[in-house]
Protein backbone atom coordinates (compact mmCIF):
# COMPACT_ATOMS: atom_id res chain seq x y z
CA UNK A 1 0.00 0.00 0.00
CA UNK A 2 1.25 3.28 -0.86
CA UNK A 3 0.78 4.63 3.00
CA UNK A 4 4.02 2.54 3.62
CA UNK A 5 6.75 4.16 1.32
CA UNK A 6 5.69 7.33 0.28
CA UNK A 7 6.51 10.36 2.40
CA UNK A 8 3.33 12.47 1.87
CA UNK A 9 1.48 9.69 4.16
CA UNK A 10 4.22 9.77 6.89
CA UNK A 11 1.99 10.98 9.00
CA UNK A 12 -1.34 8.81 8.21
CA UNK A 13 0.14 5.60 8.79
CA UNK A 14 -0.72 6.06 12.56
CA UNK A 15 -4.48 6.42 11.70
CA UNK A 16 -4.99 2.91 9.78
CA UNK A 17 -6.27 0.67 12.01
CA UNK A 18 -4.37 -2.42 9.59
CA UNK A 19 -5.26 -5.03 7.40
CA UNK A 20 -7.16 -7.09 9.66
CA UNK A 21 -10.12 -4.16 9.05
CA UNK A 22 -12.48 -4.18 5.88
CA UNK A 23 -10.75 -1.78 3.81
CA UNK A 24 -13.85 0.77 3.76
CA UNK A 25 -13.01 0.83 7.04
CA UNK A 26 -9.05 1.53 6.67
CA UNK A 27 -10.09 4.00 4.45
CA UNK A 28 -12.35 5.95 6.15
CA UNK A 29 -10.08 6.82 8.83
CA UNK A 30 -7.39 8.28 6.91
CA UNK A 31 -7.38 11.99 5.92
CA UNK A 32 -8.31 14.16 3.08
CA UNK A 33 -5.44 14.94 0.65
CA UNK A 34 -5.03 18.23 0.04
CA UNK A 35 -3.45 20.38 -3.11
CA UNK A 36 -1.83 21.99 -0.40
CA UNK A 37 0.28 18.50 1.06
CA UNK A 38 1.14 17.71 -2.62
CA UNK A 39 2.58 21.12 -3.41
CA UNK A 40 4.42 20.55 -0.17
CA UNK A 41 5.62 17.14 -1.30
CA UNK A 42 5.98 17.12 -5.21
CA UNK A 43 8.08 15.62 -6.82
CA UNK A 44 10.21 13.19 -4.47
CA UNK A 45 7.39 13.11 -1.36
CA UNK A 46 4.80 12.15 -3.62
CA UNK A 47 6.80 8.65 -5.67
CA UNK A 48 8.32 5.62 -3.81
CA UNK A 49 11.71 5.67 -3.35
CA UNK A 50 13.36 4.09 -6.61
CA UNK A 51 11.04 5.66 -8.94
CA UNK A 52 13.14 7.98 -11.04
CA UNK A 53 11.19 11.28 -12.33
CA UNK A 54 14.04 12.60 -14.88
CA UNK A 55 14.60 8.78 -16.52
CA UNK A 56 10.67 8.83 -17.08
CA UNK A 57 10.61 12.44 -18.67
CA UNK A 58 14.01 11.58 -20.33
CA UNK A 59 11.87 7.95 -21.64
CA UNK A 60 8.87 10.22 -22.75
CA UNK A 61 6.72 8.22 -20.16
CA UNK A 62 5.36 11.07 -18.42
CA UNK A 63 5.10 14.62 -18.78
CA UNK A 64 4.88 17.39 -16.25
CA UNK A 65 1.83 18.92 -16.03
CA UNK A 66 0.74 22.94 -14.40
CA UNK A 67 -2.79 22.97 -13.72
CA UNK A 68 -4.07 26.30 -14.25
CA UNK A 69 -5.66 28.23 -11.50
CA UNK A 70 -5.04 30.78 -8.35
CA UNK A 71 -1.90 29.84 -5.96
CA UNK A 72 -4.26 27.46 -3.79
CA UNK A 73 -5.24 25.91 -6.95
CA UNK A 74 -2.13 25.29 -8.59
CA UNK A 75 -0.23 21.98 -8.50
CA UNK A 76 2.15 20.13 -10.82
CA UNK A 77 0.84 16.94 -11.95
CA UNK A 78 2.99 13.88 -13.94
CA UNK A 79 0.69 12.79 -16.83
CA UNK A 80 1.09 9.63 -18.47
CA UNK A 81 -0.87 9.13 -21.02
CA UNK A 82 -1.14 5.64 -21.44
CA UNK A 83 -2.53 5.36 -17.55
CA UNK A 84 -5.26 9.02 -19.10
CA UNK A 85 -6.21 7.06 -22.40
CA UNK A 86 -6.95 3.58 -20.26
CA UNK A 87 -9.04 5.34 -17.49
CA UNK A 88 -10.95 7.50 -20.77
CA UNK A 89 -11.46 3.52 -22.38
CA UNK A 90 -12.69 2.64 -19.13
CA UNK A 91 -15.28 5.44 -18.84
CA UNK A 92 -16.35 4.64 -22.30
CA UNK A 93 -18.90 1.83 -21.09
CA UNK A 94 -20.96 3.81 -19.32
CA UNK A 95 -22.64 5.30 -22.19
CA UNK A 96 -24.35 3.21 -25.37
CA UNK A 97 -23.94 6.39 -27.56
CA UNK A 98 -19.65 5.67 -27.36
CA UNK A 99 -20.84 1.90 -28.40
CA UNK A 100 -20.53 2.61 -32.52
CA UNK A 101 -17.24 4.37 -32.25
CA UNK A 102 -14.13 2.79 -31.70
CA UNK A 103 -11.73 3.97 -29.28
CA UNK A 104 -8.64 4.00 -30.82
CA UNK A 105 -7.49 6.47 -33.56
CA UNK A 106 -11.23 8.24 -33.19
CA UNK A 107 -11.36 11.81 -34.89
CA UNK A 108 -11.83 13.93 -31.95
CA UNK A 109 -12.33 18.06 -32.19
CA UNK A 110 -11.07 19.54 -28.39
CA UNK A 111 -12.96 23.01 -28.03
CA UNK A 112 -11.56 23.94 -24.69
CA UNK A 113 -9.35 26.72 -23.20
CA UNK A 114 -6.07 26.16 -24.34
CA UNK A 115 -5.10 27.05 -20.63
CA UNK A 116 -6.43 23.60 -19.82
CA UNK A 117 -5.34 21.80 -23.07
CA UNK A 118 -4.42 22.26 -26.40
CA UNK A 119 -2.04 25.35 -27.80
CA UNK A 120 -1.84 29.14 -26.64
CA UNK A 121 -1.78 31.83 -29.48
CA UNK A 122 -3.62 35.11 -28.55
CA UNK A 123 -2.07 37.40 -31.17
CA UNK A 124 -2.43 35.30 -33.91
CA UNK A 125 -4.70 33.25 -35.76
CA UNK A 126 -2.80 29.45 -36.14
CA UNK A 127 -3.65 27.81 -39.03
CA UNK A 128 -5.74 24.52 -38.97
CA UNK A 129 -2.58 22.24 -39.55
CA UNK A 130 -0.64 24.22 -36.49
CA UNK A 131 -3.58 23.08 -34.19
CA UNK A 132 -3.42 19.25 -34.99
CA UNK A 133 -2.04 16.83 -32.61
CA UNK A 134 -2.54 12.66 -33.46
CA UNK A 135 -6.03 12.67 -33.52
CA UNK A 136 -7.04 15.55 -32.32
CA UNK A 137 -7.97 18.90 -33.36
CA UNK A 138 -8.02 21.95 -31.02
CA UNK A 139 -10.77 24.35 -32.41
CA UNK A 140 -9.42 27.12 -30.17
CA UNK A 141 -6.10 28.88 -29.65
CA UNK A 142 -7.33 31.81 -27.71
CA UNK A 143 -7.48 31.95 -23.87
CA UNK A 144 -10.21 34.71 -23.56
CA UNK A 145 -13.50 33.24 -25.45
CA UNK A 146 -15.08 37.18 -25.20
CA UNK A 147 -12.35 38.45 -27.86
CA UNK A 148 -13.37 35.40 -30.43
CA UNK A 149 -13.92 36.96 -33.70
CA UNK A 150 -16.80 36.54 -36.16
CA UNK A 151 -14.00 34.77 -38.61
CA UNK A 152 -12.34 32.57 -35.48
CA UNK A 153 -16.03 31.33 -35.11
CA UNK A 154 -17.03 30.76 -38.47
CA UNK A 155 -13.41 29.29 -39.02
CA UNK A 156 -14.84 26.54 -36.07
CA UNK A 157 -17.48 25.57 -37.95
CA UNK A 158 -15.65 25.31 -41.23
CA UNK A 159 -12.98 22.71 -39.17
CA UNK A 160 -15.81 20.80 -38.05
CA UNK A 161 -17.40 20.11 -41.62
CA UNK A 162 -13.88 19.60 -43.06
CA UNK A 163 -12.54 17.51 -40.03
CA UNK A 164 -15.96 15.19 -39.63
CA UNK A 165 -14.91 14.32 -35.77
CA UNK A 166 -16.89 11.21 -34.30
CA UNK A 167 -16.56 12.93 -30.93
CA UNK A 168 -16.22 16.66 -30.12
CA UNK A 169 -14.97 16.95 -26.61
CA UNK A 170 -16.05 20.83 -25.13
CA UNK A 171 -16.22 23.11 -22.19
CA UNK A 172 -19.77 23.70 -22.28
CA UNK A 173 -19.35 27.68 -21.76
CA UNK A 174 -17.51 27.45 -25.16
CA UNK A 175 -19.63 25.56 -26.89
CA UNK A 176 -22.74 27.81 -26.02
CA UNK A 177 -20.93 30.11 -27.02
CA UNK A 178 -20.24 28.57 -30.13
CA UNK A 179 -23.72 27.80 -30.58
CA UNK A 180 -25.26 31.40 -29.95
CA UNK A 181 -23.12 32.64 -33.05
CA UNK A 182 -24.08 29.50 -35.05
CA UNK A 183 -28.16 30.58 -34.21
CA UNK A 184 -28.05 33.89 -34.95
CA UNK A 185 -25.96 33.68 -38.36
CA UNK A 186 -28.50 30.84 -39.13
CA UNK A 187 -25.54 28.49 -40.36
CA UNK A 188 -25.39 24.26 -40.20
CA UNK A 189 -22.71 22.84 -38.84
CA UNK A 190 -21.55 18.85 -38.89
CA UNK A 191 -23.37 16.71 -35.58
CA UNK A 192 -20.67 14.74 -34.50
CA UNK A 193 -21.64 11.15 -33.33
CA UNK A 194 -21.02 12.46 -29.35
CA UNK A 195 -20.63 15.56 -27.51
CA UNK A 196 -18.39 14.86 -24.84
CA UNK A 197 -18.69 17.97 -22.04
CA UNK A 198 -16.06 18.63 -19.74
CA UNK A 199 -13.83 20.94 -17.58
CA UNK A 200 -16.85 22.82 -16.16
CA UNK A 201 -20.27 22.57 -14.60
CA UNK A 202 -22.82 22.62 -17.84
CA UNK A 203 -25.61 25.28 -16.78
CA UNK A 204 -29.09 24.24 -18.10
CA UNK A 205 -28.75 27.54 -20.09
CA UNK A 206 -25.74 26.32 -21.69
CA UNK A 207 -27.54 22.87 -22.51
CA UNK A 208 -30.18 24.52 -24.09
CA UNK A 209 -28.57 26.41 -26.19
CA UNK A 210 -26.50 23.41 -27.55
CA UNK A 211 -29.24 21.55 -28.05
CA UNK A 212 -30.87 23.97 -30.55
CA UNK A 213 -27.52 23.81 -33.05
CA UNK A 214 -26.69 20.21 -32.30
CA UNK A 215 -28.80 16.60 -32.37
CA UNK A 216 -26.12 14.62 -31.31
CA UNK A 217 -26.20 13.15 -27.93
CA UNK A 218 -24.58 14.83 -25.10
CA UNK A 219 -22.79 13.03 -22.30
CA UNK A 220 -20.92 14.70 -19.17
CA UNK A 221 -17.51 13.67 -17.90
CA UNK A 222 -16.17 14.40 -14.90
CA UNK A 223 -12.80 13.95 -13.70
CA UNK A 224 -9.54 15.80 -13.50
CA UNK A 225 -5.92 16.01 -14.08
CA UNK A 226 -5.02 14.22 -11.08
CA UNK A 227 -7.63 11.47 -11.14
CA UNK A 228 -8.64 10.38 -14.68
CA UNK A 229 -12.30 9.62 -15.13
CA UNK A 230 -14.15 9.47 -12.33
CA UNK A 231 -17.92 9.40 -12.83
CA UNK A 232 -19.54 9.36 -16.92
CA UNK A 233 -23.29 10.33 -17.98
CA UNK A 234 -25.17 7.56 -18.60
CA UNK A 235 -27.70 7.67 -21.48
CA UNK A 236 -30.41 7.55 -18.59
CA UNK A 237 -28.47 10.77 -17.16
CA UNK A 238 -27.42 9.26 -14.28
CA UNK A 239 -23.05 9.27 -13.24
CA UNK A 240 -21.67 6.19 -13.21
CA UNK A 241 -18.06 5.56 -11.69
CA UNK A 242 -15.20 4.03 -13.14
CA UNK A 243 -15.03 1.78 -10.70
CA UNK A 244 -11.85 -0.29 -12.33
CA UNK A 245 -9.98 3.13 -12.44
CA UNK A 246 -10.54 4.78 -9.14
CA UNK A 247 -12.46 4.24 -5.47
CA UNK A 248 -14.64 7.18 -4.06
CA UNK A 249 -15.43 7.48 -0.78
CA UNK A 250 -18.58 9.28 -0.48
CA UNK A 251 -19.02 11.59 2.57
CA UNK A 252 -21.99 13.13 3.52
CA UNK A 253 -23.51 16.81 4.73
CA UNK A 254 -25.41 16.55 7.86
CA UNK A 255 -28.98 16.20 6.96
CA UNK A 256 -29.87 19.46 7.88
CA UNK A 257 -27.78 20.98 4.97
CA UNK A 258 -28.58 18.26 2.63
CA UNK A 259 -27.29 15.25 3.93
CA UNK A 260 -27.12 11.74 3.62
CA UNK A 261 -27.86 11.83 0.00
CA UNK A 262 -25.91 15.02 -0.54
CA UNK A 263 -22.16 15.27 0.04
CA UNK A 264 -18.30 15.34 -1.39
CA UNK A 265 -16.25 12.87 -2.88
CA UNK A 266 -12.62 12.06 -1.96
CA UNK A 267 -10.91 9.89 -5.34
CA UNK A 268 -7.93 7.07 -5.18
CA UNK A 269 -7.10 6.66 -8.48
CA UNK A 270 -5.85 3.00 -8.89
CA UNK A 271 -3.20 1.80 -11.33
CA UNK A 272 -1.28 5.15 -12.32
CA UNK A 273 2.64 4.11 -12.24
CA UNK A 274 3.39 7.76 -11.80
CA UNK A 275 0.41 8.72 -9.00
CA UNK A 276 -0.39 7.41 -5.64
CA UNK A 277 -3.05 9.79 -4.71
CA UNK A 278 -5.11 8.53 -1.47
CA UNK A 279 -8.24 10.04 -1.00
CA UNK A 280 -7.84 13.46 -3.42
CA UNK A 281 -10.18 16.19 -2.25
CA UNK A 282 -10.90 17.88 -6.23
CA UNK A 283 -13.64 20.04 -4.55
CA UNK A 284 -16.70 18.58 -6.14
CA UNK A 285 -20.06 18.00 -4.07
CA UNK A 286 -22.35 15.74 -5.29
CA UNK A 287 -26.13 13.69 -5.11
CA UNK A 288 -26.27 10.03 -4.50
CA UNK A 289 -28.69 8.40 -6.69
CA UNK A 290 -31.12 7.64 -4.03
CA UNK A 291 -32.25 4.22 -5.64
CA UNK A 292 -28.84 3.14 -5.42
CA UNK A 293 -29.81 2.09 -9.25
CA UNK A 294 -30.36 2.82 -12.79
CA UNK A 295 -32.95 2.07 -15.57
CA UNK A 296 -29.99 1.63 -17.96
CA UNK A 297 -28.77 -1.16 -15.66
CA UNK A 298 -24.95 -0.69 -14.95
CA UNK A 299 -24.79 -1.41 -11.39
CA UNK A 300 -21.14 -1.57 -10.43
CA UNK A 301 -19.69 1.08 -8.25
CA UNK A 302 -21.30 4.35 -7.56
CA UNK A 303 -24.26 5.99 -8.89
CA UNK A 304 -24.95 9.97 -8.72
CA UNK A 305 -28.52 11.24 -10.19
CA UNK A 306 -26.16 14.55 -10.08
CA UNK A 307 -22.95 16.12 -10.01
CA UNK A 308 -23.71 19.50 -8.37
CA UNK A 309 -20.65 21.93 -8.86
CA UNK A 310 -17.84 23.06 -6.76
CA UNK A 311 -16.98 24.01 -3.79
CA UNK A 312 -15.62 27.09 -4.89
CA UNK A 313 -19.03 27.59 -6.08
CA UNK A 314 -21.02 27.61 -3.18
CA UNK A 315 -23.00 30.32 -1.38
CA UNK A 316 -25.14 30.58 1.94
CA UNK A 317 -28.56 31.27 2.29
CA UNK A 318 -28.98 34.07 4.39
CA UNK A 319 -30.26 31.51 7.07
CA UNK A 320 -26.86 30.21 6.45
CA UNK A 321 -27.99 26.67 4.32
CA UNK A 322 -25.44 26.31 1.75
CA UNK A 323 -26.52 26.20 -1.93
CA UNK A 324 -24.87 24.33 -4.31
CA UNK A 325 -24.63 25.80 -7.88
CA UNK A 326 -26.80 22.97 -8.95
CA UNK A 327 -30.07 24.23 -6.93
CA UNK A 328 -29.04 28.50 -7.84
CA UNK A 329 -28.85 27.02 -11.33
CA UNK A 330 -32.27 25.21 -11.46
CA UNK A 331 -33.73 28.86 -10.17
CA UNK A 332 -31.86 30.85 -12.69
CA UNK A 333 -32.34 27.97 -15.65
CA UNK A 334 -36.12 28.41 -15.28
CA UNK A 335 -35.56 32.18 -16.62
CA UNK A 336 -36.39 33.01 -20.10
CA UNK A 337 -33.93 35.38 -21.92
CA UNK A 338 -30.95 35.00 -20.43
CA UNK A 339 -27.76 34.16 -22.58
CA UNK A 340 -25.22 33.98 -19.51
CA UNK A 341 -24.99 34.57 -15.76
CA UNK A 342 -23.09 34.92 -12.94
CA UNK A 343 -23.80 35.23 -9.15
CA UNK A 344 -21.44 36.87 -6.54
CA UNK A 345 -22.30 36.68 -2.47
CA UNK A 346 -20.54 39.50 -1.21
CA UNK A 347 -21.68 39.61 2.01
CA UNK A 348 -24.02 36.97 3.86
CA UNK A 349 -26.76 38.65 3.23
CA UNK A 350 -25.91 40.44 -0.52
CA UNK A 351 -26.36 38.65 -3.44
CA UNK A 352 -24.99 40.06 -7.15
CA UNK A 353 -26.74 38.53 -10.18
CA UNK A 354 -24.91 39.47 -13.24
CA UNK A 355 -26.90 38.85 -16.86
CA UNK A 356 -25.89 38.89 -20.46
CA UNK A 357 -29.42 39.19 -21.68
CA UNK A 358 -30.53 40.16 -25.28
CA UNK A 359 -34.54 40.26 -23.85
CA UNK A 360 -36.21 43.78 -24.85
CA UNK A 361 -37.66 44.06 -21.43
CA UNK A 362 -34.95 44.03 -19.11
CA UNK A 363 -36.73 45.01 -15.93
CA UNK A 364 -39.34 42.26 -16.07
CA UNK A 365 -36.19 39.68 -16.27
CA UNK A 366 -34.50 42.12 -13.51
CA UNK A 367 -37.80 41.76 -11.43
CA UNK A 368 -38.26 37.53 -12.11
CA UNK A 369 -34.99 37.05 -11.27
CA UNK A 370 -35.03 39.13 -7.83
CA UNK A 371 -37.67 36.92 -7.16
CA UNK A 372 -36.19 33.83 -8.03
CA UNK A 373 -33.04 34.90 -6.10
CA UNK A 374 -35.51 35.18 -2.90
CA UNK A 375 -37.12 32.39 -3.42
CA UNK A 376 -33.65 30.59 -2.92
CA UNK A 377 -31.86 32.65 -0.79
CA UNK A 378 -34.91 34.10 1.94
CA UNK A 379 -37.19 37.20 2.23
CA UNK A 380 -34.06 38.81 3.84
CA UNK A 381 -31.80 38.52 0.83
CA UNK A 382 -30.14 42.11 -0.82
CA UNK A 383 -30.57 41.04 -4.40
CA UNK A 384 -28.49 43.23 -6.72
CA UNK A 385 -28.80 43.21 -10.51
CA UNK A 386 -26.19 44.04 -12.89
CA UNK A 387 -26.94 43.71 -16.94
CA UNK A 388 -23.38 43.41 -18.31
CA UNK A 389 -21.97 42.68 -21.75
CA UNK A 390 -20.00 39.46 -21.77
CA UNK A 391 -17.76 37.58 -18.90
CA UNK A 392 -14.27 36.68 -19.36
CA UNK A 393 -12.90 33.37 -17.71
CA UNK A 394 -11.03 32.82 -14.68
CA UNK A 395 -7.46 32.58 -14.24
CA UNK A 396 -8.19 29.04 -14.81
CA UNK A 397 -9.35 29.23 -18.25
CA UNK A 398 -12.74 27.79 -16.69
CA UNK A 399 -15.86 30.01 -15.80
CA UNK A 400 -17.13 31.13 -13.15
CA UNK A 401 -20.94 31.01 -12.56
CA UNK A 402 -21.29 31.40 -8.65
CA UNK A 403 -19.03 31.74 -5.19
CA UNK A 404 -19.15 33.50 -2.34
CA UNK A 405 -16.54 36.23 -1.15
CA UNK A 406 -15.93 35.11 2.09
CA UNK A 407 -14.46 31.65 3.08
CA UNK A 408 -16.90 28.68 3.62
CA UNK A 409 -15.54 25.72 5.18
CA UNK A 410 -17.27 22.69 4.21
CA UNK A 411 -16.35 21.00 7.39
CA UNK A 412 -18.86 23.17 9.41
CA UNK A 413 -21.52 20.89 7.22
CA UNK A 414 -20.38 17.39 6.74
CA UNK A 415 -21.29 14.69 8.72
ZN1 LIG B 1 -27.18 4.53 -15.97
Amino acid sequence: MALNKIAVYDSWKELDPGPDYPVDVRFAALPVLSKKAIREHFPAGMLPPGLDIDRGLADREIELVDTSGTTEEKITNIWNQRWWDASEISSWRFNAHFDGISYNGHREAILANPRNTGIVSDELDLPMDKRRLARFLYLNEKTDPTTWSWELMNRMVKELGAFRPEVLEANPSLLARLCRFIGKNNLSVFQPDAIVLTYEYTTRIERRQIKQIFSSPMISSYGTTETGYVFTECEEGRFHQNADLCRVDFEPFKSEYGGPLLGRILVTPFDNPWCFFIRFDAGDLVTLEETGQCPCGRNSGIILSSINGRKANLTLTVGGRPVMLYELDESIGRLEGIEQYKMIQSDYRTYELHLVSRAHEKKLLAREAEKALKDLYGPGAGIKIFFDTDFPPELSGKSMISRALFPIDLDDYLE
